[in-house]
């Protein structure tokens, strides 16, 4: 439930909350999470409380109505700390939310999105599986109808949220004769019912106190008003909706991961001696140093840029990969740099700089792969001028 006192805020109070959390609670449990290997279970009620799980709805909704260039600057705090602490309500607030304020009935709107805005309905988003990755339009899990049902046969994996979820939003083939997206649909699914099996992955590389899981499907009765937007198709158009609003977030996110992983490399550069001198003082660190700071200040323009775009026109598709791009690839090479400053203390013990550079290598993978953005916007361009 978000606290009274939070919804009173306006957005600049309410983004200085974000920043005092982040810097007196989020960063300082980083290490208390590592080694219970999960969100600890009270921060993740301090979030609800504190309304992250409610920034990109809209008031009527319970959610805290801030636009799209709020919900990135205060993205650019929060992910200031582990991004692991943002994955447990990313799927919530940029997906599954989106999709069911843009697209879901009367009903699913109500039933759902209060619950999501306050922390309560915490919802995974079911769309990749084995032969379905960045062909997401190969989505292979089958929904038939049968009378008030539809019965969902089929597999998930690579999911967000899935092993703690209170709801997943599903995506499955109802018309097995149109083979593209159009013959998808988005279905909301009680994790907990017959036919639901949920696992975690032995590991990961990177994300480890959050994981994703796979899921299968066996014969799972759906009722017809769990379809999203109540008839069937154009899932594939759904789940765009929540993909451009995630990618968003993930391009602050990558900015927010940089500017700490920036600000901790200076300061081991800084405090570091050898040869008699600091670090910092040493021309190549100066130049990985200076370099970072200006591709980081790109990728926050970029970022912020594209938020305003979306909020006062037709979605910017585009502007929204290239930022998707730029900002993770900026990222993953600012987290480089920043390993290799720290030298041997990179690799070796429990840093925070290390276990960041392992969890911003996922940010290039999700949300549409770099090489997917490389090519889609280089025909994009060559199409622009044919
Ligand atoms: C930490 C994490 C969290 C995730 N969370 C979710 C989630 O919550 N819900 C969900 O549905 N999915 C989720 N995913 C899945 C993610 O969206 C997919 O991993 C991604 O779409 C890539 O699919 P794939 O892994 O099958 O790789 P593949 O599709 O096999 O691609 C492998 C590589 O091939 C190249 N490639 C593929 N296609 C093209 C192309 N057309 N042009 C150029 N290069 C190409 C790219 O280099 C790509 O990295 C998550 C993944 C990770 C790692």
């Amino acid at each position: 439930m978000i606290a009274s006192e939070v919804r009173a805020l306006d957005f600049n109070g309410y983004l200085n909350l974000i920043a005092r959390f982040t810097d007196e609670e989020l960063i300082p449990r980083e290490q208390e999470m590592v080694t219970r290997g999960e969100v600890p279970p009270d921060v993740v009620g301090r979030m609800a409380e504190l309304g992250l799980f409610g920034i990109t709805l809209p008031r009527e909704h319970g959610g805290l109505g801030w636009n799209v260039e709020q919900q990135v600057r205060l993205t650019l705090e929060f992910t200031r700390a582990s991004c692991v602490y943002r994955s447990r309500f990313s799927t919530t607030i940029g997906l599954a939310s989106q999709i069911i304020l843009d697209h879901g009935t009367t009903e699913q709107r109500d039933r759902y999105l209060a619950a999501m805005a306050a922390g309560e309905c915490v919802t995974a988003f079911a769309l990749t599986e084995p032969d379905a990755g960045s062909d997401a339009a190969a989505v292979g899990t089958r929904a038939i109808r049968d009378g008030e049902h539809y019965v969902l046969d089929g597999e998930k994996r690579y999911i967000t949220n899935a092993a703690w979820a209170d709801l997943l939003m599903v995506f499955a083939r109802t018309d097995p004769d149109s083979p593209g997206g159009a013959g998808l649909s988005a279905f909301l699914v009680d994790p907990s019912a017959p036919g639901v099996d949920i696992r975690v992955p032995p590991r990961m590389n990177g994300h480890e106190t959050g994981p994703v899981a796979e899921i299968t499907l066996a014969e799972v009765r759906v009722p017809v008003a769990n379809l999203i937007g109540g008839k069937p198709g154009n899932g594939l158009r759904l789940a765009l909706r929540g993909i451009n609003h995630a990618r968003t977030h993930v391009a602050a996110t990558a900015v927010g991961q940089a500017t700490r992983l920036l600000n901790d490399a200076a300061v081991h550069a800084s405090r570091r001696h050898q040869f008699g001198r600091p670090l910092a003082d040493i021309g190549t660190v100066e130049a990985m140093l200076g370099t970072s700071y200006a591709e980081l200040q790109a990728g926050r323009a970029l970022v912020l840029d594209t938020a305003r775009a979306f909020d006062t026109g037709p979605i910017p598709r585009h502007q929204i990969a290239a930022a998707k791009y730029f900002c993770t690839e900026m990222a993953g090479r600012i987290a480089d740099r920043a390993v290799q400053v720290l030298g041997g203390e990179g690799i070796v013990g429990d840093h925070a700089i290390p276990r960041m550079w392992r969890d911003v290598r996922a940010l290039r993978i999700y949300e549409g792969a770099s090489q997917v953005h490389e090519h889609n916007l280089g025909r994009y361009v060559a199409e622009s001028v044919s």
